[in-house]
């Protein structure tokens, strides 16, 4: 397992916490709207986790940070490392949040964290459009079935990609989730793509974004980020 990236203070990357955000890199989708798009094949050097973790040390003795975020790329793609760098951070006291494309449903059931975060990036019908995973849709549905009867305080999360994520979508995913469900939406970004073609492909006015987030809001608690 790499880590690709390694941002020491966020307020927004773990709600209601001080955290710092660690970035794994490697994914197993391909989104062309990515917006961390130097995470998505593996980094050529890992960044020295020994020096993080005389931050984070440091950080949590002082009580200046709350947790850490594990983000990717797709960290549930590295399961061993995973867990055990999940245990490290929990040796140090310190909350733990994992962001997740929900593509390994039975790595993200064994997992000892405190938040989770899982991406839904269209309807399951069109999931085979943004990876080659076997199963891939299968898979996503079991990872919101088991978030949704689990413990862990989670939250699903949409980029509203325009062509991707239109209303169809949106009802299809939200006949998935629970009345309760907590669902947050961002704006599509042109800015930084994985791929080129998504540079010149307009974000949706706050107009439509709002009547995008009225229609996913008939199923559960959504909301714009
Ligand atoms: S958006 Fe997330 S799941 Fe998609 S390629 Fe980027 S890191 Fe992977």
């Amino acid at each position: 397992m790499y880590i690709g990236g390694f941002l020491k203070n966020t307020l927004v990357d773990f709600p209601g916490n001080v955290a710092s955000t660690i970035f794994i890199s490697g994914c197993n989708f391909h989104c062309g709207f990515c917006h961390n798009p130097d995470m998505v094949g593996i980094c050529d050097e890992s960044i020295d986790r020994k020096k993080i973790f005389e931050y984070l040390k440091k950080a949590s003795e002082k009580n200046f940070l709350d947790g850490v975020c594990i983000t990717g790329g797709e960290p549930t793609l590295f399961p061993r490392e995973l867990n055990s760098l999940i245990s490290e951070l929990k040796d140090l006291g310190l909350l733990v949040k994992l962001d997740t494309n929900g593509s390994n449903p039975n790595v993200l059931k064994e997992l000892e964290v405190d938040y989770i975060a899982m991406d839904l990036k269209t309807s399951l019908e069109r999931y085979g459009e943004l990876s080659e995973v076997p199963h891939i849709s299968t898979n996503i549905k079991e990872s919101i079935d088991f978030l949704k009867s689990s413990k862990i305080i989670h939250e699903f999360r949409t980029t509203l990609v325009p062509g991707l994520v239109e209303e169809s979508e949106l009802a299809l995913l939200g006949e998935l989730l629970n009345k309760d469900s907590r669902w947050f939406f961002q704006n599509f970004r042109n800015d930084v793509v994985y791929d080129p073609y998504y540079l010149g492909v307009i974000p949706h006015s706050k107009a439509r974004v709002d009547e995008l987030v009225k229609t996913a809001a008939k199923y559960c608690r959504a909301k714009m980020r």
